[in-house]
């Protein structure tokens, strides 16, 4: 009898472990598949950019160079690639760092109008080659003042602004509104009257790579990366952000953010 019994038992311990280890094969499976994904997409994007520059050189190399107003041409060119090629380097180390969970937030509290007027400045130059206005939906006179990281945000609002202006039609607006939510809370909104998307594409606008019309994005010269990051920052710091978007119509992202002194201990008591 007791023979039997410890048989079972050694059967079910067997069984259980068994069950344990084909799940921890699987989500190496997993992780394994992410990892080989993850570096045929990077592959892929850094090749673009570097077959453009290789062409330039070799032609230079062909004979091109004699020519000084070729050559000063396809030199802008093959920096224009090197450019490119930084751009999404840097985009890469941002989401690699963000995915493995390494993000300390610093939060404090700062003016989300004044960071929204210092993108404004930041991307007048991009836009102005659209005639895109960027504008802000109203006169803010006095501070809105949030908690949050104030750098992880200005990438979140630059990478907004940066799409609606690539996506944005020539003489297009962009505009911003902040308004109050309850629970202490605001929401951003960054609206373009710009090509919009296809229903079917916005569950998917926040995957790493993803394009819409990657031919068409790819003139625009993205990583596919701007939306992922803002989707982790946005994550990280636990707020919350929405698309509404209408093919041929235009788009909205918006994201909310902790209004300071929101916290009960960061109150000043006065008393009387
Ligand atoms: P990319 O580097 O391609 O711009 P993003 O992650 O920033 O990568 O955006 C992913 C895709 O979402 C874009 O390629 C584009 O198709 C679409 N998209 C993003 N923002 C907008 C917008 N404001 N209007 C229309 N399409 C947009």
């Amino acid at each position: 009898q007791p023979v039997t019994t410890d048989m079972r038992t050694l059967k079910n311990q067997v069984e259980k472990f068994a069950r344990k280890k084909k799940i921890e094969i699987e989500t190496l499976k997993v992780r394994e598949n992410y990892r080989k994904e993850f570096l045929g997409n990077i592959s892929h994007e850094l090749k673009t950019p570097l077959f453009t520059i290789q062409g330039y050189i070799d032609t230079l190399l062909d004979g091109a160079h004699k020519d000084k107003v070729i050559r000063k041409k396809y030199l802008q060119r093959a920096q224009k690639g090197v450019e490119r090629l930084t751009y999404i380097i840097n985009d890469m180390d941002m989401i690699t760092r963000l995915e493995v969970g390494d993000m300390s937030l610093d939060k404090k509290e700062f003016d989300i109008v004044a960071l929204i007027k210092q993108v404004f400045d930041q991307f007048e130059m991009k836009a102005g080659k659209k005639n895109i206005t960027l504008a802000l939906d109203m006169n803010y006179d006095s501070p809105i003042m949030v908690r949050a990281d104030q750098e992880r945000i200005q990438q979140v609002i630059a990478n907004l602004i940066v799409n609606s202006i690539k996506y944005g039609r020539n003489n297009g607006t962009t505009e911003i509104a902040i308004e109050d939510l309850v629970n202490n809370k605001v929401i951003v909104r960054v609206t373009d009257n710009g090509e919009g998307i296809d229903k079917e594409f916005v569950p998917r606008l926040f995957e790493r790579f993803f394009r819409v019309d990657r031919t068409g994005s790819r003139k625009e010269g993205g990583s596919g990366l701007g939306l992922a990051i803002v989707k982790h920052i946005i994550d990280a710091h636990r707020e919350s952000i929405y698309v509404d978007s209408e093919l041929g119509i235009g788009s909205e992202f918006s994201f909310t953010l902790e209004k300071a002194s929101s916290r009960l201990e960061d109150i000043e008591v006065v008393e009387e």
